[in-house]
């Protein structure tokens, strides 16, 4: 096996990252193929101020050497290494993680900048994408700092503040009439085509995994924040699953690695509108069925088709988590509680907290809880 490369885990094929593939030719969505994880960092990493800190313990980019390393050093803006600080001072158990605190005011970034640094070391010169907004943004901004062209799929109800953000990078956005799905169906379409010229990369947040090998940093730097441990719970919010699944892979090395014994509680958060993990979770399945969302204020995660739906459902059932529901009628009052405490944030981020605010309320103890705020509040209206 190349050293460098994607596995399908459905057949085991691979495939070089220099392929641009991105998708198993058997139907299957890639992974990164087997690579030796290296945390806490060492060397030169150990002083470094963003995600690329935990270089070691992401795969090797297409024929990774120190020269191509310098792939990410072209890319990067800081992303990551983000606070970690109590929601109410006079309460340390409750800890919000300010992951609006990136160059594009989202969490999004820590995936995106290892992704388009991957691709441009594989050789990529024009990105396709589709998003709901957030992680079109942060694609728009890396590609603009890789010098590649850019195209972002939206829905035509996305957040006007959220397609100027993609245009202002000088990326082009396409607005798509219908549903999330349809805006994902036409990314595909364009980045099929786009395949058979050589040089455009499908740089999905969903479908390419080294997305989640950025999402990862979350836990790592929670990690080392509390000086080598992790909290009792972390609630994560679950869409399509990039936070939720980064975390999963952070969790697995640490645990793998000796530094955890157990893991902490994870309680994934999805939208009373939509919430298809939720039920599939609940009914003890194996595949997520779609659903029809029913309208939600939590756009962001309003996924009614995740595509990795079954490796999410997987995951939380390893870690022996759960999934949790944030009620539609506690979004605003959770928004707004939080902007009491000094930390304005987009509705969609807001979601996770109306999950919390309303467990706590039922008299469920969660020890530590450590929280993401995932998305800047002047993102959204
Ligand atoms: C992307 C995003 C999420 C998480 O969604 P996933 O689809 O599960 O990755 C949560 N909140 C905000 C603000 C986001 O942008
Ligand atoms: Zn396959």
């Amino acid at each position: 096996m190349s050293h460098d490369a994607y596995i399908c885990p459905e057949c085991g094929t691979t495939y070089p990252l220099a392929s641009l593939a991105f998708r198993c030719a058997c139907g299957g969505l890639l992974d990164a193929a087997p690579f030796e994880v290296v945390f806490p960092p060492s060397g030169d990493y150990a002083g470094e101020r963003s995600v690329f800190r935990y270089r070691q313990a992401m795969p090797p980019f297409a024929g990774d050497n120190a020269a191509l390393d310098a792939s990410w050093r072209r890319v990067t803006m800081g992303e990551g290494l983000t606070p970690l600080l109590p929601l109410d001072p006079t309460d340390p158990g409750v800890l919000v993680k300010v992951d609006y605190a990136m160059p594009t005011l989202s969490f999004k970034d820590r995936g995106a900048a290892v992704l388009v640094s991957a691709a441009a070391a594989a050789g990529a010169r024009r990105l396709v994408q589709d998003s709901s907004g957030n992680a079109g943004a942060s694609v728009a901004a890396y590609a603009a700092r890789a010098g590649m062209s850019c195209d972002i799929f939206v829905p035509d109800s996305c957040s006007p503040r959220k397609v100027a953000q993609i245009e202002a990078y000088g990326a082009r956005a396409v607005l798509v009439p219908g549903s999330r799905e349809d805006t994902a169906a036409a990314a595909l379409d364009a980045a099929e085509s786009g395949a058979r010229d050589g040089s455009t990369f499908y740089a999905s947040h969903v479908y390419n995994p080294f997305f989640y090998q950025g999402t990862k940093t979350y836990v790592y730097e929670i990690f080392e924040s509390l000086g080598g441990r992790l909290p009792d719970t972390l609630y994560i919010p679950l869409g399509n699953g990039t936070l939720l699944l980064g975390a999963y892979y952070a969790l697995k090395d640490l645990r793998g690695l000796g530094l955890i014994t157990a893991y902490p509680r994870v309680v994934a958060v999805q939208a009373e509108g939509c919430a298809p993990v939720f039920r599939a979770f609940a009914s003890g399945g194996a595949a997520v069925v779609p659903v029809a969302n029913s309208g939600t204020e939590a756009e962001g995660i309003a996924i009614a088709a995740p595509m990795r739906g079954s490796r999410v459902l997987a995951a939380i059932r390893e870690l022996g988590g759960e999934v949790a529901i944030a009620p539609e009628s506690g979004i605003d009052a959770a928004k707004k509680t939080v902007a009491y405490r000094g930390f304005y944030v987009e509705t969609t981020s807001a979601a996770t907290f109306a999950s919390f605010f309303r467990r706590r309320a039922a008299g469920i103890d969660e020890g530590l809880v450590v929280l993401p705020l995932c998305g800047a509040g002047l993102k959204s209206a």
